[in-house]
Order: structure tokens, then sequence, then C-alpha cells
């Protein structure tokens, strides 16, 4: 089911009132209730249905029973499971770049209702012990004054009815120009960028990003999370780079 439609059915069934409201987006007129206008919510683009149920990744086929991919069977992830909002294109695209670096109309809590519903709807039980957003570095921290992936946190813990631990994972390196590097390399140096001060004996983490590309962070930060003790890590996204996007 299409989620404008999946959102309209929850706020009908809790009996609120739709009343407009300006659409963040576009500034049309929305429903109160709902995070962006409805052509915006029918402009954002889909993920198609055939995906790896481990990395959230389209099949190369357009057709194909839920099985794990080529790469998650060569080269197994840590983390247990990923689920994206959409792929990263078209207006979601252009909504990410608006909410990372320019943050008017503030675009954290109508993207984050959306990536809430749609873990929602993905993982019906699931609610993890904690939400953990992967970090920025101070200085990009200092740059950007703000970690969109904490803002998108902050959201769905609410939907999830868990916490946010944004001080158990950090960066401690700035990981400037990855080009360049092997693939070897690059894990190595994101695996050094990060640290964690606590343990998570056995508990289960949401980790949070806005875009996964390669997904060499994802993994990087899920690698750590476990070794600390994390039981289980899944991922949480805005959005999912198709593969021709990706080295
Ligand atoms: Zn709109
Ligand atoms: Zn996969």
């Amino acid at each position: 089911m299409h989620w404008k439609q999946a959102l309209l059915d929850e706020f009908a069934a809790a009996g609120r009132w739709l009343l407009p409201a300006v659409c963040p987006l576009c500034d049309d007129r929305r429903d109160v209730h709902l995070p962006l206008c409805g052509s915006c919510l029918d402009t954002l683009p889909p993920l198609p249905e055939a995906r790896c149920p481990r990395c959230d990744l389209p099949y190369p086929a357009i057709e194909g029973s839920p099985h794990l991919c080529g790469d998650c069977i060569t080269s197994p992830p840590p983390f247990a499971a990923v689920c994206a909002l959409g792929p990263y294109s078209g207006l979601l695209k252009q909504a990410i770049g608006r909410l990372k670096y320019h943050r008017l109309p503030l675009l954290d809590q109508p993207l984050g209702q959306l990536l809430a519903t749609t873990v929602r709807r993905r993982w019906p039980q699931y609610v993890p012990d904690l939400i953990i957003p992967v970090p920025l570095h101070p200085r990009r921290l200092r740059e950007r004054t703000f970690n969109q992936s904490l803002l998108l946190a902050r959201v769905l813990a609410k939907t999830l009815s868990a916490p946010v631990a944004s001080r158990v994972l950090h960066r401690v390196r700035h990981t400037p120009a990855q080009q360049g590097l092997s693939a070897a390399d690059r894990k190595k140096n994101l695996q050094q960028a990060l640290r964690i001060d606590d343990k998570l004996n056995g508990r289960s983490i949401l980790l949070v990003d806005d875009v996964m590309t390669t997904g060499a962070t994802a993994r990087a930060c899920s690698r750590q999370l476990r070794l600390a003790g994390a039981a289980e890590v899944r991922v949480a996204l805005l959005a999912r780079a198709p593969r021709h996007l990706q080295p």
C-alpha cells in the first residue's frame, strides 16, 4: 500500500481532523496531520518492490522472491537489516539536500515522520533498546551546527518509544577524501574514526543515517556497535542510493 494512504488511514482511525497547513517542500496547502502535501507525497519516489531484505538494495532483475543479494552473501554486513524511506533520487534527494544544507523550512520532522511510518510498517513489532544516530565529526558538526541523523533519530524515538543515545558512538577523526583509497584502506580509515564509550551488553540498536551509498559508514558503525556488545543492529535511513551511483 502506498504510504500516503497508510498515513491518511492512521489519522482517520484516530478520528483526527485534517486541517490545512503549509507543505514544507512546496509551500502548497497540506493537511495538518500529514507531513507533506498530497502532491509531494505522490511525487516521492518509491523503492522497487523486489529488494534484498538485508541491505534494502533493489535486485538487478525487476522481479524476484525475497532472497539475500550477492553482496550480502559474499560479504555479510554487520547489520541485520536496513529500512529506507526511498531511493536517493527525485524529490527525496532534493528534500534531503534541503534538510542537510539549508534546514529551512524545517524538514527533520516531516521526513522523520515518514521514515518512522516506513519502519513501523516494515517491522511492525520492532522496538529497539537504543536509537543511535551516525555521528558527524565535531568539525563538521560545528560547520553545520546540527547532525541531521540525530534530528531524525529524535523523531523516530517518539514513534518507536525507544530512547536516543547520541553520546555513545563518536567520530574521533575527520575522514576527508576517501577517493583514491583502496576499499580496505577506506574501511580501516572509517573504523579508526569511530569510538564507542559504552558497553552495549546484548542490546538491540537502531542506527539512523540520512543516505546510504556504498554502505561503508553503516557497516563501520554497525561493526563497532557489535564489537561493543550490541546483540543486533538495524539501520533506518531516508534514502538508499541506487547501484549505478555506487563506485
Ligand atoms: Zn508539497
Ligand atoms: Zn543485500
